[in-house]
């Protein structure tokens, strides 16, 4: 109970603890200031560095602001300490999903609703290039209302917890919702492998255990490549068929998600509009915040979850893998947008780039280099009316001329 009582970033007031993971413990918390409750996982960052951290995590991180969905546990923000990361989520009050199967398997039509938000929120992630990789009954939490909610989206490269020689760490949860080919490191298609997930979840709610169990992790892996598992005699014969189709070996003749939507058992009583029309809408509103492109909106609002993804100001600069050649660069600024703006335009005039007007002002070389005629973004991100932060990438040309 280290954390109760105590208020992050004078925010948020710590409460109960509600539960552990890999490298975070997680504590219910109020918003001092609506009284809303939420969640903090609180993630060390030092834990995390150990593991090694990759590049992918900040593509992946940055990707969690894009995911907003009915049945996705909503990451409201991140915050940072030097030594801790925060991650501020919704409250799922209804706990974890895992514990209703503590009583014994689940009644089909129960087991369907579950499978159809999860499948729901999967395919809604995945057209966005988002992928959970790690996908378990542990990570499904319930509402208050028991709505389904899929936690850790787009968090997988912290979970994944690879070792040096590039295999899964056995302590990283169970490994027995892991698809063959990941097993087997054979390519590696994250829609595919999140698929083969969902299968083994909806496996175990109808069945009440894991379709691959054995003694040893070599004997689960093994079972699993070979996809060698029975189906309980209560299975309908219409789960069982549809089970078949997702948990094939092959990933390249599993079922896509599309395929396991128009599916008879899985369409009965499903109302994909409700889910829809809601993730859509608060999807678009959520990228227009975070990418602002469109040419009215010259400035990005940053909240401390793109901080951290942009920022070596918090010295997160270790967690993340700097790039060889460097595409980018970022620096932040005491001066007001205009005076920036102005700035940037008369430094692209003495270097002869033609700035081009826009929501992300654009700059282009008039000769073409080795590699095409340079071309550099800039995006200005504001903080406070008087502290930017400016971002200037190349988008074509030569690394060495930008
Ligand atoms: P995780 O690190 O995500 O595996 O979280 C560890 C445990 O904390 C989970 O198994 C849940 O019991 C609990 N937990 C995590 N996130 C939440 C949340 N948003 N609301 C309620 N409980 C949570």
């Amino acid at each position: 109970m280290e954390n109760k009582g105590k208020v992050l970033m004078h925010k948020y007031e710590f409460g109960r603890f509600l539960g552990q993971g890999n490298f975070a413990k997680v504590y219910h918390a109020r918003n001092i200031e609506t009284g809303q409750s939420v969640a903090v996982k609180v993630i060390d960052k030092e834990k995390v560095l150990k593991v090694g951290m990759i590049d992918q995590t900040k593509r992946e991180i940055s990707g969690m602001s894009l995911v907003k969905h009915a049945n996705i546990l909503e990451l409201y923000e991140v915050m940072a300490s030097k030594s801790k990361i925060y991650f501020v989520m919704e409250y799922a009050k209804g706990g974890e999903l895992f514990n209703k199967l503590s009583k014994g398997k689940l009644r089909e039509d129960v087991a369907r609703k579950y499978f159809q938000q999860l499948i729901s929120a999967v395919d809604f992630c995945h057209s966005r290039g988002v992928y959970h990789r790690d996908l378990k009954l542990e990570n499904l939490l319930l509402d208050e209302n028991g709505i389904l909610k899929v936690s850790d989206f787009g968090l997988s490269a912290l979970a994944e917890c690879k070792h040096q020689d590039g295999l899964l760490h056995t302590a990283c949860g169970t490994p027995a919702y892991v698809a063959p080919e990941v097993i087997n490191r054979k390519g590696y298609d994250g829609a595919k492998a999140d698929i083969w997930s969902c299968g083994v979840i909806l496996y175990v709610m109808l069945a009440g255990y894991l379709p691959f169990h054995d003694t040893s992790l070599i004997a689960i892996y093994r079972k699993i490549s070979k996809a060698d598992y029975k189906f309980p005699n209560w299975f309908s014969p219409e789960v069982t068929k549809l089970l078949s189709r997702i948990l094939t070996p092959n990933r390249k003749s599993r079922i896509s998600i599309t395929k396991i939507m128009t599916n008879p058992w899985f369409r009965k009583g499903f109302n994909s509009k409700a889910v829809d029309i809601d993730a859509v809408c608060s999807c678009e509103t959520n990228y227009n915040a975070f990418e602002a492109k469109k040419d009215t909106a010259k400035l990005t609002n940053l909240n401390a979850f793109d901080i951290i993804s942009l920022s070596s100001g918090f010295d997160l600069s270790g967690l993340f893998v700097e790039s060889e050649e460097k595409k980018e660069v970022q620096f932040t600024s005491l001066h007001t947008f205009s005076a920036i703006t102005s700035k940037l335009e008369v430094n692209a005039q003495n270097l002869k780039l033609k700035v081009k007007e826009g929501g992300v002002m654009k700059m282009e070389g008039s000769s073409r280099g080795g590699r095409g005629t340079l071309a550099i973004d800039a995006e200005i991100f504001e903080f406070t009316p008087s502290f930017h932060l400016v971002e200037l990438r190349k988008s074509s040309g030569d690394t060495l001329e930008f």
